[in-house]
């Protein structure tokens, strides 16, 4: 079981990152404009250019989406009084793992397995 204590600093982290992450976005979002009103100047190789960096800034947009949604339902378990516990197995995720990184719903043994690819 966490803290109070630490369990209100992963909190102010978990706001803290999701508030970057939502300036990152809207920042992200420009660049993605400027690309296409480029493109009706540009000839065709940078064109690729154009679409590649787009390509690549929408993968770290769906990144950033997946990031986004790990640290809500993380604040929503704490709402409800359910974080720090694996989703998986219901074991209580260690501290330090929290620490590390206060988004994460799996204990290390869960997380290991799913890595290996062998569930349960
Ligand atoms: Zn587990």
């Amino acid at each position: 079981m966490v803290a109070d204590a630490s369990l209100s600093a992963l909190r102010e982290r978990l706001l803290q990152k999701q508030r970057e992450l939502l300036n990152l976005d809207e920042t992200s979002s420009d660049a993605a404009k400027t690309v296409e009103l480029d493109q009706s100047r540009v000839g065709r190789l940078s064109r690729m250019d154009a679409l590649q960096g787009q390509a690549m800034s929408l993968e770290l947009r769906r990144r950033r989406q997946a990031e986004l949604q790990r640290i809500s339902k993380a604040l929503r378990r704490m709402d409800a009084g359910a974080y720090g516990f694996c989703e998986s197995c219901g074991l209580a995720i260690a501290v330090k793992r929290l620490e590390f990184d206060p988004a994460v719903d799996l204990c290390i043994d869960c997380a290991s397995d799913l890595e290996r690819g062998t569930p349960g």
